[in-house]
């Protein structure tokens, strides 16, 4: 765990007790500060019993505190801590911002920070894989979610990579990267913001928070992503901004598995500009690419069977990032995708996706978004309208001809069927392992 007198003696409040919440507990209360803490659920309030004061912040007098530590999960927009804090004058900060406090006391270090709308932990895992492979220490954190203050603090000479939500980067302050990396913008969490514009220059502010002499590193694609770029042009240093095409790397992508579509030479040219920003040389990351592993739920191949490839892109939760798991296998008759499609709607529209409609071969619509998506699909594929993942999966199987691919890639949240996307991904493995399990042998050994 990550523990520092910067904040000894201090006060803090912590609001949001799931992973990140109750990792800054721990670093605080062990660094020596004293914490008032709370959650609306009993369990996380009781854990802490008798350890930090319980009491909601939202409606607690905060003169004198240092900081309210808030969940990235809480709608600051809409929420009475917004007030409460600004009232006291006490700064709302995140888990992220604790460890930006704490640098100074940490042993000599650099810091990567990654953004973007999609690929941001493909890119922050494969920034680790780069640099763990060039045998430089390391660790990841952030919104890939493992906690960064949970975890022990590197050696003289290490990085910590953390990837980085809007909502995180709202709740800093101070963090300076040494390398701060923006993939792309599209249109995404628009509840939490003033329209796309405070979206926008949310990401923004991981730039602005950077001394001039650090490195900017920039995605190729969409307006907004390029507008900030050229904005931050003139702050930085000569040489310090890189905007990533890919057109260097792009001859040698065929040699990586888990690295495979436009959407992954973005991720890819991004994690190259970082790591080289960092200082590592050619020979170093290109012998490294190959060997990238990638993410589960993320274009996950989770099983091959009768010539059909079954893949889980669970972590699609939106039509901008479905899009590319469907442009990943370009136009072929014969290897056309089984989409499965659905969930918690973000936008009542696929139009993001609608390029790529000529890759499948049918749908199959799940979920809240289902009979939505069925109608929207309908004029350009066969629809079948499964509602329910496992029903989906054994339509596609039945339909599905050698060669061809079963994906579920929702363009959709989780949340009307699922815990969470991960919960999604691990049903949809478990019910293609069942129904594509081979047969056990007849007769048996006796
Ligand atoms: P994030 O952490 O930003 O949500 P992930 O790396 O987990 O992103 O990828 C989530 C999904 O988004 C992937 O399954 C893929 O379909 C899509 N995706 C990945 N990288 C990109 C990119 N650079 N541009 C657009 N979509 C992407």
């Amino acid at each position: 765990m990550i523990v520092s007198d910067v904040f000894a003696g201090k006060r803090y409040a912590v609001l949001g007790l799931a992973r990140s919440g109750l990792a800054s507990v721990e670093t605080l209360l062990a660094s020596g500060a004293q914490v008032m803490a709370w959650d609306s659920r009993e369990d996380p309030r009781q854990a802490l019993e008798g350890r930090v004061e319980l009491a909601d912040p939202a409606v607690s007098d905060l003169a004198g505190y240092d900081g309210v530590v808030v969940s990235p999960g809480v709608p600051l927009n809409r929420h009475p801590i917004a007030e409460n804090a600004a009232r006291a004058g006490v700064p709302l900060i995140g888990d992220i911002e604790l460890f930006s406090r704490a640098r100074a006391t940490l042993p000599p270090h650099r810091v990567v920070g990654i953004t973007g709308t999609n690929g941001k932990s493909t890119t922050t895992s494969l920034v680790h894989h780069l640099l763990k492979s060039a045998a430089i220490p390391v660790r990841m954190g952030g919104n890939i979610g493992i906690p960064i203050l949970s975890q022990d603090p590197l050696p003289a000479g290490g990085v910590y990579v953390l990837e980085l939500s809007s909502y995180q980067i709202d709740l800093c302050q101070s963090l300076d990267c040494d390398v701060a990396a923006l993939l792309n913008i599209t249109p995404d969490h628009l509840d939490r913001y003033d329209g796309f514009v405070g979206y926008v220059a949310s990401k923004a502010r991981l730039f602005a928070m950077q001394d001039a002499s650090h490195h900017a590193v920039f995605g190729v694609g969409d307006r907004e992503t390029a507008a900030i770029a050229l904005e931050q042009e003139p702050r930085h240093s000569a040489g310090t901004v890189r905007r990533a095409d890919g057109s260097d790397i792009r001859e040698w992508q065929k040699d990586w598995p888990s690295l495979q579509g436009p959407h992954n030479l973005q991720n890819a040219a991004v994690a190259v500009a970082i790591v080289e920003a960092l200082g590592l040389n050619p020979s170093q990351w290109r012998a490294a690419l190959p060997t990238f592993r990638g993410l589960p739920h993320r274009m996950e191949r989770v099983a091959e069977a009768g010539g059909v490839l079954f893949i889980n892109d669970s972590k699609a939760t939106n039509p901008a990032s479905a899009a590319p798991a469907l442009a990943a296998f370009p136009p072929d008759p014969e290897r056309r995708i089984h989409w499965i499609v659905g969930g918690l709607p973000k936008g009542d529209d696929l139009d993001e996706c609608a390029p790529y409609f000529g890759n499948v071969a049918a749908a199959y619509t799940i979920g809240d978004a289902g009979p939505q998506f069925a109608e929207l699909l309908a004029p350009f594929m066969p629809v079948r309208r499964s509602e329910m993942m496992a029903e989906a999966i054994r339509q596609a199987i039945a339909e599905a001809k050698p060669g061809e691919i079963v994906m579920l890639s929702p363009a959709c949240a989780s949340f009307d069927q699922f815990r969470d996307y991960e919960a999604r991904g691990d049903a949809f493995r478990q019910i293609v392992e069942a129904l594509v399990a081979p047969e056990p042998a007849a007769g048996g050994i006796g």
